[in-house]
């Protein structure tokens, strides 16, 4: 009887596995299917977008109703804070306003905060002093806490009571106490996304940016300035470079070491070590196991470093001491002859547009209109097919916005750049009302439009863009530039395809192993450090560089919310939160996920072998970064510029309403 049921058994259990066989190749079937109608969806969202983007002009009206609904691309606009007003130097000696308050009262902000998406990352002391600061706000029945559209700086812990939530006057929820509110106005200055109205009698909390940021920035500094002046005590480092003293701070991660109460066998006493002393740096060279046992005699606090990180920071120990000089030489032997090179080539043009002025220009079309104004295309009345674009900028709108000190850096930085993977700054002009920026044309049209005519990007088109990128970072890198608003927006193409930076509006020279504080870029791009205002340097470049590889290889990019809180929030859970789509091939993935590490200090590209660690990645491999560098190489797009005066890759846009352009062009000329 057995023998019956045992082949019935296997025999049932042959039907079920035969049975898991087919429903597999029918879900294989279906996920093609799906993939399939996907690539469908997103052709038929292109062609929508490419007919709006022309039709826009004409029914804006109709248009604004329905991008409230359905998703469509447009152009992100970048933000940024005001400079901090208070002085880095003086931020650990600046005195944080305290309010005493009851610990029921304590508790619930310290359980707010950790409720709350954004707040919850912050690190317990930070939360701690933001406790101490708030201050008590009082408000009654049927008040206007927040309203959609104004300034805000304040954010808000609520205590007691209830609030409305709208937004366009549409009801979205209501609140009760624990909940925090306003957050976005603590990272820069913005209006409000919401409006807050009291249903009850309210008891708050608040604290305002200036606060905050003074709370958030010192955490970071004083302690970085402790490890560093701790570093410099220890013999074996004090020869390293700032740079890299600088680096190995941002990796030391303390812990606490307790006495533990029994040892084992009869260990022989050595030798005791005390505050500056170093141990178990044979692990550092590649040793596992360790020859000695260090045995805490107190509690004892050590900054720890782990293998990984000090070799691709510093490499081997015997590097420590031959660091720096080596560097110098290398520098010192290339770059005179280039340097002489560069400078008989640029003496010449300078001395050309140092000898023309506005009135010698025609306007010819608009390129694109941008957060300060519009870049038309222009051309040399003297010589018509010499043709530039100029970007006009409204003095007005940098000086209400605060932007002064951004727009010199982009004119000082453009200006120095000589990199074929940037655009060339000639010279600049001014008015009674306008700054303008005489640039070579790149006709090529933007990146973005072709993005968003394309849907998406092969694997072999966005490995030559990126590099395209890459050579500018490193360019502007080795210089101590940071630029800090990569995104498609931003790369435009030559009439022979090569892709060049533009837009240095926030660009800043900050030199090596320097960092820098205030918030900019645009939401989608932004690093985490950013955000939690630790500090940033070149390495927020690298990450926004995984951002970009990201949406032109899939259309959009990993980290986007319905509002930049909510972007923030799902950059700060990190990329290995999202799911990677097919499309990214495995090296793809891996390069961006080394990009977009959420320690900066482990960044591909900030690590000892800079930039050359993204070139020489696998998803790289075979790259002619030769071709490229010298313009030999085949761009993936070639497109279609038929003359030094042809707009026709640009979008078109309306007019400028607030301030028309006479239509002729003297009339343009007597503006200047
Ligand atoms: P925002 O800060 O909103 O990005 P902006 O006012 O700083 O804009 P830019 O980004 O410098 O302006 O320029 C706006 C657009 O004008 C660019 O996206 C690009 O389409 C076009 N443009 C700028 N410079 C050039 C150029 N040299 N050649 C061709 N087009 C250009
Ligand atoms: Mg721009």
């Amino acid at each position: 009887m057995n023998m019956g049921t045992l082949r019935d058994l296997q025999y049932a259990l042959q039907e079920k596995i035969e049975e898991l066989r087919q429903r597999d190749a029918l879900i294989d079937e279906l996920e093609l299917e799906l993939d399939q109608k996907d690539e469908l969806i997103q052709k038929l969202q292109n062609e929508l977008d490419k007919y709006r983007s022309v039709i826009k002009p004409a029914t804006q009206q109709v248009v604004k109703q329905t991008e409230l609904h359905e998703h469509q691309r447009t152009k992100r606009q970048a933000i940024s804070a005001e400079p901090t007003a208070i002085n880095i130097q003086d931020l650990s000696h600046v005195r944080l306003p305290f309010y005493p308050k009851s610990p029921q009262s304590k508790d619930l902000i310290k359980d707010s905060i950790l409720d709350n998406d954004f707040m919850k990352n912050l690190e317990l002391s930070q939360i701690q002093e933001i406790v101490d600061c708030m201050y008590p706000v009082e408000y009654g029945k049927d008040s206007c806490i927040i309203k959609e559209g104004d300034v805000g700086s304040l954010v808000y812990v609520m205590e007691d009571g209830r609030v409305e939530v709208t937004k366009d006057s549409v009801k979205l929820c209501t609140m009760g106490p624990g909940k925090v509110f306003g957050e976005l106005a603590i990272l820069y200055n913005c209006t409000r996304t919401a409006t807050i109205k009291t249903l009850t009698n309210v008891k708050l909390w608040a604290i305002d940016r200036q606060c905050f940021q003074t709370i958030m920035m010192r955490t970071g500094l004083i302690k970085h300035t402790e490890y560093m002046e701790f570093l410099k005590s220890v013999p074996t480092f004090h020869e390293l470079p700032e740079e890299i003293l600088s680096k190995l701070a941002d990796v030391l991660e303390e812990v606490n070491v307790t006495r533990e109460d029994k040892s084992n066998g009869d260990p022989v006493y050595l030798r005791s070590m005390g505050k500056g002393d170093w141990f178990g740096e044979k692990a550092l060279q590649g040793e596992d196991i360790r020859t000695a046992n260090v045995i805490a005699a107190e509690t004892v606090t050590c900054l720890v470093i782990d293998r990984d990180s000090f070799k691709h920071l510093i490499g081997g120990l015997e590097e420590v001491s031959s660091k720096g000089c080596e560097d110098a030489e290398v520098k010192a032997r290339i770059i005179p002859s280039q340097v002489v090179q560069l400078d008989s080539r640029y003496e010449a043009e300078n001395s050309f547009f140092s000898n023309i002025s506005l009135v010698d220009f025609n306007i010819i079309d608009t390129l694109g209109v941008g957060g300060f104004g519009r870049v038309e295309l222009v051309q040399l009345k003297s010589d018509e097919v010499k043709t530039f674009a100029m970007k006009i900028l409204k003095k007005r709108h940098i000086v209400d916005t605060r932007q002064q000190e951004h727009i010199r850096s982009e004119k000082l930085i453009m200006q120095e750049a000589h990199s074929d993977f940037i655009v060339r700054l000639y010279r600049t002009f001014k008015d009674s009302k306008y700054l303008y920026m005489l640039m070579e044309a790149c006709l090529g049209g933007e990146l973005w439009t072709i993005l968003r005519d394309r849907g998406s990007f092969e694997d072999s088109t966005t490995r030559f863009y990126t590099a395209c990128v890459v050579e500018a970072f490193a360019y502007l890198h080795s210089k101590g530039i940071i630029y800090r608003d990569l995104k498609p927006e931003n790369l435009i193409l030559d009439h022979r395809g090569y892709a060049k930076l533009v837009d240095f509006g926030f660009a800043k020279k900050i030199g090596f192993g320097k960092k820098t504080w205030t918030f900019c870029g645009t939401p989608e791009y932004v690093a985490p450090e950013i955000i939690l205002n630790k500090g940033h340097d070149i390495s927020a470049d690298y990450w926004s560089l995984g951002i970009l590889m990201f949406e032109l290889l899939t259309g959009s990019p990993p980290f986007s919310g319905p509002d930049p809180m909510k972007t923030y929030n799902i950059i700060l859970r990190g990329i290995d939160m999202i799911e990677f789509p097919k499309k990214i091939t495995k090296n793809a993935a891996n390069l961006i996920k080394k990009l977009c590490r959420d320690n900066p200090s482990e960044r591909l590209g900030n690590l000892k072998n800079g930039v050359k660690d993204i070139q020489k990645h696998k998803w790289f491999e075979g790259f002619n970064w030769e071709g490229l560098r010298k313009g030999t190489l085949t761009p993936p797009i070639i497109p279609n510029v038929i003359s030094p005066m042809d707009t026709s890759n640009f979008d078109n846009f309306p007019e400028d309403k607030e301030d028309p352009p006479p239509d002729d062009n003297s009339g343009w000329d007597n503006n200047f």
